[in-house]
């Protein structure tokens, strides 16, 4: 039996209205129920509780400074241009968020994260010169297993609000990394040094490129430079880095507002 596309389609919705019914959609990281589907999967309060990065800050790293020497821009490579994060990462709503993109399977919560990355600032040289984007590529297996590159999909959404392509195909992984989280600073360094290399092939469109990175949480951007280190050999001019989320770093500490506490003193 022919079964017409327009029927089968029918036959999708139906099937999904009623799942929605019996299951109706929760926000993935506090479970309120959710008026409706439009930003991802996340409800406005978790949207609103994410921190911002408090102003003023690096013009080029995008991290809270007072002007004078950044803490953040030495772990830069001298070729990258900017890095900007949408939000903190910490324990609590961002994190959920991240973890529903990264580790539920909750593809589309990369729609409402790479709406929050398409507002960042970046100098108005980076938005002129920008060429393409490039995700951090998951190792072969790890991408098998989880079935899709959440870095890859936070860069689609991305480029398209940008009106640049996302290049998927030019840096490869070249080797399985240990997961990062429980390293030092060092050890992370490490661990991705050699990581990733561009792929055969594509030094001509690479050649004079601006390109930006995305990733969905920066630490100490040792896997972001690794991948921007490939990249540079590989005949790109210039990186930049955009990411949903960015860790504090050691001397950085963050209340709910995302107001950057220097010390024991509170800036204001
Ligand atoms: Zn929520
Ligand atoms: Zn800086």
């Amino acid at each position: 039996m022919i079964v017409s596309p327009s029927i089968t389609t029918a036959v999708r919705v139906a099937a999904l209205s009623a799942l929605d019914l019996l299951f109706p959609p929760v926000c993935v990281s506090c479970d309120r129920l959710l008026s409706d589907r439009a930003d991802a999967l996340v409800c406005g309060v978790c949207w609103a509780r994410t921190a911002r990065l408090a102003a003023p800050r690096c013009e080029r790293c995008g991290h809270p400074s007072d002007g004078h020497a950044c803490r953040w821009c030495p772990l830069l490579p001298a070729y990258v241009r900017a890095a900007r994060s949408s939000c903190w990462v910490g324990p609590g709503t961002a994190l959920a968020i991240v973890h529903a993109l990264k580790y539920g399977g909750w593809t589309a919560v990369a729609a409402g994260m790479a709406k929050r990355m398409a507002r960042l600032g970046f100098p108005d040289d980076v938005v002129r010169e920008r060429t393409a984007i490039v995700p951090v590529p998951l190792a072969r297996d790890r991408e098998r297993e989880r079935g899709y590159n959440q870095s890859a999909l936070l860069g689609q959404a991305l480029g398209e609000s940008w009106r640049i392509p996302m290049w998927g195909d030019v840096l490869h992984r070249s080797r399985t990394t240990e997961t990062q989280t429980r390293l030092t600073p060092e050890q992370r360094r490490h661990n991705v040094s050699g990581a990733f290399r561009a792929a055969p092939g594509v030094r001509r469109r690479l050649r004079g490129a601006h390109v930006v990175i995305v990733d969905d949480v920066v630490t100490t951007a040792a896997t972001l430079n690794a991948c921007a280190a490939a990249l540079f050999d590989g005949g790109a001019r210039i990186v930049s880095y955009a990411t949903f989320g960015r860790a504090p770093a050691i001397g950085d500490q963050i209340d709910t507002t995302g107001e950057l506490l220097d010390g024991n003193s509170r800036r204001h």
